[in-house]
């Protein structure tokens, strides 16, 4: 491409706290019913005081902490004045100079974006516009509730990237247990600044004009407007027309950004340090004690596993993502340490074996169990099998004491009465036939019906074996010892 794009990215995250930012109001994003969560404090009544809310301090620089910030020993609250019907006030306490959190980066596969800061603002009310009314509703309900707002440097060169990071990033909040940073319900909202210049061939990059995009609240949102908007700057630029620098709203239904206003300055805000709050002193104990409660991070987990577990790309990706599915795996993998201990008193498992258990146990999850979970997950209430059964099953696979066929018959039971894999082959019937004698009889029998199949392999079709096999395996519903009965088919059929 003749043209290279250059992105920033403020993010905008709702915290998950008990109370508002500065008043004791509930936070509660699931509230329907309009204007219940209001005091004189969010309301901006003459005489009231705000009070800082501890809570979303220390979620501010756990974020910070966890994107490699540094967190400056002071910092304060700043004034940004502007009037608009849902901020009761007439201004907003955000923070313009002392931020709590700089200078981070987060590496997106490898990429590293660096992080300018991330500060700690309140959000505002919501306006409704009723459908064919010509007036609006406002429920300040969210007005006052913690807002952190997180801004990048231009780092980014794609919508690809773009989609990485935001990913990424709402992946990380969740773990940290900050804010459920669901997009779709607002908890999560982005806005870029998307400019394109032309690709010099000496190297030397000049930034083209910037255009800010708002509105962005869904992953397809993100890519859709921010490819749309580079492309209608480098169509602007090759007609020989300038970019303006303006904010522009995107629209989902009409699949365009549409010109909002002019861009405003900080200093068409008036900023100035927040008179009814004292400046923040954080010392360094406060910081360390943060700092320990961070978690395991996705991209630590996912280096864990796959030195620790060996673990495909595929398991490693779901496990990063489904924190629920992981911890059942890791203690299934537990159990299942113990549970050969036992068998084998005191022996211990090799590497080599506690690999194969792995790639078993993740595998029946990620196949077979999430396919009877339907959506649901092993941390629900009303999931039954223990991971002490769940590496129980594992293991009798490992050591080919049930088929895969039986396997599924066995998991299905265990998933709906909680009953342990043993105790459910004996109670179903469902022991493995291993007697050779059987197992050859079952054979003799598929091998009169199939006369032709055997013909074919006797002139040298190899697939036809596979297919005398599964009839084997079905004659004897799943019951036969499939590597037996693929050694005696052979003798037979050589003979
Ligand atoms: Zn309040």
């Amino acid at each position: 491409m003749a043209y290279i794009p250059t992105i920033g990215l403020e993010i905008h995250v709702e915290l998950k706290t008990k109370s508002k930012m500065f008043c004791s109001c509930l936070n509660d994003a699931d509230e329907k019913k309009p204007n219940v969560n209001i005091c004189p404090v969010c309301m901006g009544h003459p005489g009231t005081l705000p009070v800082i809310n501890e809570e979303a301090v220390k979620k501010v620089i756990k974020t910070g902490l966890a994107l490699n910030c540094k967190i400056p020993e002071y910092s304060q609250f700043d004034r940004k004045n502007y009037f608009y019907p849902d901020l009761p006030k007439g201004y907003q306490i955000s923070q313009l100079y002392e931020p709590f959190c700089l200078n981070g980066f987060l590496k997106v596969e490898g990429r590293k974006i660096s992080i300018r800061e991330v500060h700690l603002e309140e959000d505002t009310g919501k306006l409704i516009h009723p459908e064919g009314g010509n007036y609006s509703l406002v429920d300040f309900n969210r007005a006052g509730v913690p807002l952190m707002e997180l801004v990048t440097e231009p780092d980014f060169t794609s919508c690809e990237e773009v989609k990485k990071f935001v990913k990424e990033l709402q992946l990380i909040l969740r773990y940290l247990d900050i804010s459920d940073a669901d997009m779709e319900k607002g908890q999560m909202r982005v806005e870029a600044n998307v400019s394109v210049s032309k690709n010099s061939p000496v190297g030397e990059k000049k930034l083209g004009t910037k255009v800010e995009i708002k509105n962005l609240n869904s992953f397809r949102a993100v890519e859709k407007g921010i490819e749309y908007e580079i492309e209608r700057q480098v169509q602007l630029l090759e007609s020989g027309d300038k970019v303006a620098q303006e904010t522009r709203g995107w629209d989902d239904v009409s699949g365009k950004t549409v010109s909002q206003r002019e861009k405003e300055s900080a200093h068409d805000y008036r900023y100035f340090p927040e008179p009814d709050l004292p400046p923040l002193h954080h010392s360094p104990k406060f910081i360390n004690e943060i700092k320990l409660e961070i978690p395991e991070l996705p991209q630590q987990k996912r280096e864990r596993f796959g030195k620790e577990y060996e673990l495909g790309d595929k398991a490693i990706e779901l496990f990063s993502f489904s924190r629920d599915l992981s911890d059942y795996f890791e203690k299934t993998m537990s159990e299942l340490r113990n549970w050969i201990k036992e068998e084998r008193a005191k022996e211990k498992v090799s590497r080599e074996e506690f690999i194969k258990l792995a790639k078993i146990c993740a595998n029946y999850m990620i196949t077979d169990l999430q396919g009877l979970l339907k959506g649901g997950s092993p941390a629900d209430e009303k999931f039954l099998i223990t991971p002490e059964n769940f590496a129980e099953f594992v293991y009798l696979i490992y050591e080919s004491k049930i088929s895969s066929k039986i396997a599924k018959l066995v998991l299905e039971e265990m998933l709906k009465t909680g009953a342990d894999p043993s105790h459910i082959i004996k109670e179903k019937g469902l022991v493995q036939i291993t007697d050779e004698t059987e197992i050859e009889k079952i054979i003799k029998e598929v091998l009169i019906k199939n006369q032709k199949v055997v013909g074919d392999y006797k002139k040298g079709k190899e697939t036809a074996l596979q297919y005398l096999v599964g009839q084997v395996m079905a004659r004897s519903k799943g019951k036969a010892n499939p590597q037996s009965v693929q050694k005696i088919l052979k003798i037979i059929l050589t003979r």
